[in-house]
């Protein structure tokens, strides 16, 4: 049980929460934002599988819902860590999916979008859903760290998100990726286990998702090839 506080101001309140730990971190988010308060999980990474870990051992999980975008394309172990992971902390995913299923998707603009304009398809599978599952939310958790990408180097632990009209929280941003995978290490939680076969990040099973290489950024097997890195959800490049 939390206790409703007013909202967060990143204005005012961004330097102090670039101090505090993570699980300060979402104490505060959750005390100031449940019930209107979600976490979205891939299931394809490490960093929302430590935040689902960090809130079960607060005890938070039951103030904040669980969501992951079910594109209709993901690896079947995807979906296997989700519910390995449901089993163990007790909670249920809130799945978002797109409008139209991956065989409507064809019928209307050709077999396999994702290769010839994969921006449409994100929007499709990714950004609109994400969008839904937003909706009436105050505050959004997500795993993205400063080390995966330049394009999210710049990333804040709060920061006010304009298109979807909340608080984006990040308290995982200032970690790296040593650090995530020494705390999934240490605490023993599952992880998808496509990461033990080359893929440092998951998402849809397609030519959009390919393993990584050392000397790689975080991100590099995703779209590869292509100038894209971000599906849409934290930002266009
Ligand atoms: S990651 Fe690829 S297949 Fe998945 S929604 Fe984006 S473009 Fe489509």
């Amino acid at each position: 049980m939390t206790l409703q506080l007013a909202g967060l101001d990143p204005a005012v309140d961004a330097p102090l929460f670039e101090r505090l730990s993570a699980p300060e971190v979402l104490r505060r988010v959750v005390d100031a934002y449940a019930p209107d308060v979600a976490l979205s999980c891939s299931f394809g990474g490490p960093g929302g599988l430590v935040l689902l870990d960090l809130l079960a051992r607060q005890d938070l999980l039951d103030d904040v819902e669980v969501y992951f975008l079910d594109t209709g394309l993901l690896f079947d172990a995807t979906h296997e860590l989700r519910e390995r992971l449901e089993r163990r902390y007790g909670f249920e995913t809130a799945a978002y999916v797109p409008e139209i299923t991956v065989a409507d998707q064809a019928a209307r603009f050709g077999a396999n979008l994702w290769e010839r304009d994969p921006d449409a398809c994100c929007a499709l599978r990714k950004v609109g859903p994400n969008a839904l599952a937003l909706e009436g939310k105050r505050a959004w958790i997500t795993g993205i760290r400063r080390d995966q990408s330049p394009r999210r180097a710049a990333t804040s632990v709060i920061e006010w998100n304009q298109p979807l009209g909340l608080l984006k929280v990040a308290p995982l941003c200032g970690w790296t990726d040593a650090d995530v995978w020494d705390y999934v290490d240490r605490r023993g939680v599952p992880y998808n286990r496509l990461h033990d076969a080359g893929y440092p990040s998951l998402g849809c099973n397609t030519v959009c998702t390919t393993r990584g290489a050392s000397m790689e950024t975080l991100r590099a097997g995703r779209w590869r090839g292509l100038a894209k890195t971000e599906c849409g959800l934290h930002g266009s490049v």
